[in-house]
């Protein structure tokens, strides 16, 4: 594999897989319950709802707001230390589920909860795009 960033790069399971996949295509996927139809993530086997083991892959529009956050300042390992002060998020996407992600193109101090946010998605290998998200309609 070759990588295009000094990130460490995740390493899909068999249930993370199509997550990936739909980011390297340019697609935020969650996974949706075909007995409840409740969405989720991150992937899981069981539906926290009603237990169906039984799921479906559905495309996300990407939009949402800044649940929480933290400007993370001190690179606890050499590879981040390019990326300090970076904002690491929680973003509660505009379906429900929740996304741990990075809140990027913007100054951290700018970032606020609640700020409407849209997914981006980087390259850092030849098969994994991080999907991350910046600010919209500022
Ligand atoms: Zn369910």
């Amino acid at each position: 594999m070759v990588q295009t960033s000094d990130r460490p790069v995740p390493t899909p399971s068999p249930e993370t897989q199509p997550f990936w996949d739909g980011c390297y295509r340019g697609l935020l996927l969650l996974q949706e319950c075909t007995q409840c139809h409740t969405l989720r993530h991150p992937p899981s086997p069981i539906c926290p709802t009603c237990l169906s083991s039984e799921s479906t892959w559905t495309p996300a529009s990407g939009k949402g707001t800044v649940y929480t956050y933290s400007v993370v300042h001190h690179a606890f390992r050499r590879v981040w230390e390019p990326l300090v002060p970076y904002v690491l998020a929680v973003i509660e996407l505009a379906e429900g589920p929740h996304i741990l992600s990075n809140v990027v193109d913007v100054a951290p101090e700018a970032v606020q909860v609640g700020m409407p946010v849209a997914v981006t998605f980087q390259p850092i290998s030849e098969t994994i795009s991080l999907p991350l998200f910046r600010p919209i309609g500022i």
